[in-house]
């Protein structure tokens, strides 16, 4: 008998343990722990799938998914090898399919355009190559920048690196550039451009700032005094930049950049695809003066320098660890002593917003700090979408108009900024922009074009 009683209350201690185990279970399940990743996703979900319709669905996926890589070979490192393996792996060259997308789209104009001139009986030249026309260089002042800008730029790169980038690599496979080109019709029309109204944001309590920013932005581009011109030609693929991808629906990694042993510098850099796009927008010519504001890292500085185009390269960043972040990717990959590079590529640590430099630069890019979309569902620390940063990222949209503000001023007449962010957010792409624009149009007497 007593041995039961014993046996019993054991049972009933352990259903009792048992019990508040489940208790605790039920009510961790009741309340579950938001990370800062389900944070942003929340966010997306409710401010971009009312602009991005039908299509949410897939471009959110696409954010989930892995980012798909692109290696740029490094013009300064022996390269012939790592082309070999690259092509082994079934990569292909980009600036190859580039130009001949880009052929089609001339010859698809040029046969239009007969066909009107056909039957209008004859157009005026210029808008018939739809080029936009560049007013000369600006006489250059004697600020120490500048002064090294002068230099005539092709003599700046040793001969045998624009040489080599130049000639076609002996084993260089055709490659089919008709298959998986996507016609602009096809790609229907493109809602990036279209932002979201202020109401759709108010009612969200933390969020009436962003909309508050966004009230101002909504005016119309005359109110601010801004034409639009429409570039009818892509942008050239710099001759010199060589840079492999693997083919649509294939998301493989490259190997690791190898070490260049007498060189001692990495032979590629690996890269967000997407990243290309802000550097091919800048549309880099001969000894440009190129100012790129918000540096760090340090990649698109790096694809900048290994167009052998510029006369002058910028690389600035406000934080001085970043700074550091930027100096140690161009030691891996420009060769130590290569004074030429040396002298022409300068670090700078500054606040973007307060740029001191007026009408310096030919080009400017100004890739923002932003909600970097999909970092922030991928990475929990160091989120923007901690409660503890909510200010900070509310605040963005402020500091990406006043950069932009900033870069305006900085380029010289007739020069380009591009402004570029990884997030899909219409607030921090076109709000910022007609942000900035409307500043520029009530603050300065510069006049803006939107290409
Ligand atoms: N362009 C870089 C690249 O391709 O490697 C990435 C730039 S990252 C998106 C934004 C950068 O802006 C950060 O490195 C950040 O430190 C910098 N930044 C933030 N505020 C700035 C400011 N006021 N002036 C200059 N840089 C700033």
């Amino acid at each position: 008998m007593i041995g039961l009683t014993v046996t019993r209350s054991k049972i009933l201690a352990r259903v009792s343990v048992l019990q508040n185990i489940l208790k605790r279970y039920r009510k961790r399940n009741r309340e579950p722990k938001v990370t800062n990743s389900q944070r942003a996703l929340e966010y997306f979900d409710i401010a971009y799938a009312p602009v991005y319709g039908t299509r949410w669905p897939s471009v959110r996926l696409a954010l989930l998914s892995k980012p798909k890589y692109v290696a740029v070979l490094n013009n300064f490192a022996s390269y012939d090898e790592t082309i070999k393996r690259f092509q082994t792996l079934g990569a292909w060259d980009i600036g190859k399919k580039y130009s001949a997308i880009r052929e089609r789209i001339r010859m698809r104009q040029e046969q239009k355009q007969t066909v009107s001139n056909d039957r209008e009986g004859g157009t005026d030249e210029a808008t018939a190559t739809g080029k936009f026309v560049r007013p000369s260089l600006v006489e250059l002042d004697d600020d120490e920048l500048a002064a090294r800008a002068r230099l005539e730029p092709k003599g700046r790169y040793p001969e045998e690196y624009r040489q080599r980038a130049a000639a076609q690599s002996p084993d260089m496979e055709e490659v089919d550039v008709t298959s998986r080109v996507i016609e602009p019709s096809e790609a229907g029309s493109s809602l990036l451009v279209d932002y979201v109204p202020a109401t759709r944001l108010k009612g969200l309590e933390n969020w009436m700032e962003e909309a508050d920013v966004f009230t101002n932005a909504s005016q119309d581009d005359q109110e601010i005094g801004v034409t639009v011109v429409k570039q009818e030609e892509p942008v050239d693929f710099p001759e010199m930049l060589k840079i492999f991808a693997f083919e649509k629906g294939n998301i493989s990694d490259f190997p690791q950049p190898r070490s260049d042993p007498q060189l001692r510098v990495l032979d590629h850099y690996a890269m967000d695809g997407a990243s290309l796009l802000p550097v091919l927008a800048l549309d880099v010519n001969p000894g440009d003066r190129v100012l790129d504001m918000c540096a760090a890292p340090g990649g698109k500085s790096l694809l900048v320098l290994q167009t052998l185009l510029p006369g002058l390269l910028v690389s600035n960043d406000v934080s001085e660890s970043r700074v550091k972040r930027i100096r140690n990717i161009l030691k891996q990959y420009v060769p130590r002593g290569m004074s030429t590079i040396e002298n022409m590529t300068v670090v700078t640590q500054k606040n973007g917003c307060i740029f001191r430099e007026a009408e310096e630069y030919d080009k400017v890019l100004v890739d923002v700090p932003c909600l970097t979309d999909r970092h922030s569902l991928m990475e929990d620390d160091n989120s923007l979408f901690k409660t503890s940063r909510t200010k900070e990222r509310l605040k963005l949209p402020e500091l990406q108009s006043q950069l932009l503000v900033s870069a305006l001023q900085a380029v010289r007449p007739g020069g380009t900024v591009v402004y570029s962010t990884c997030t899909l957010s219409p607030l921090q792409n076109d709000g910022v922009i007609h942000l900035a624009l409307s500043r520029i149009w009530q603050e300065t007497t510069i006049e803006c074009s939107i290409v």
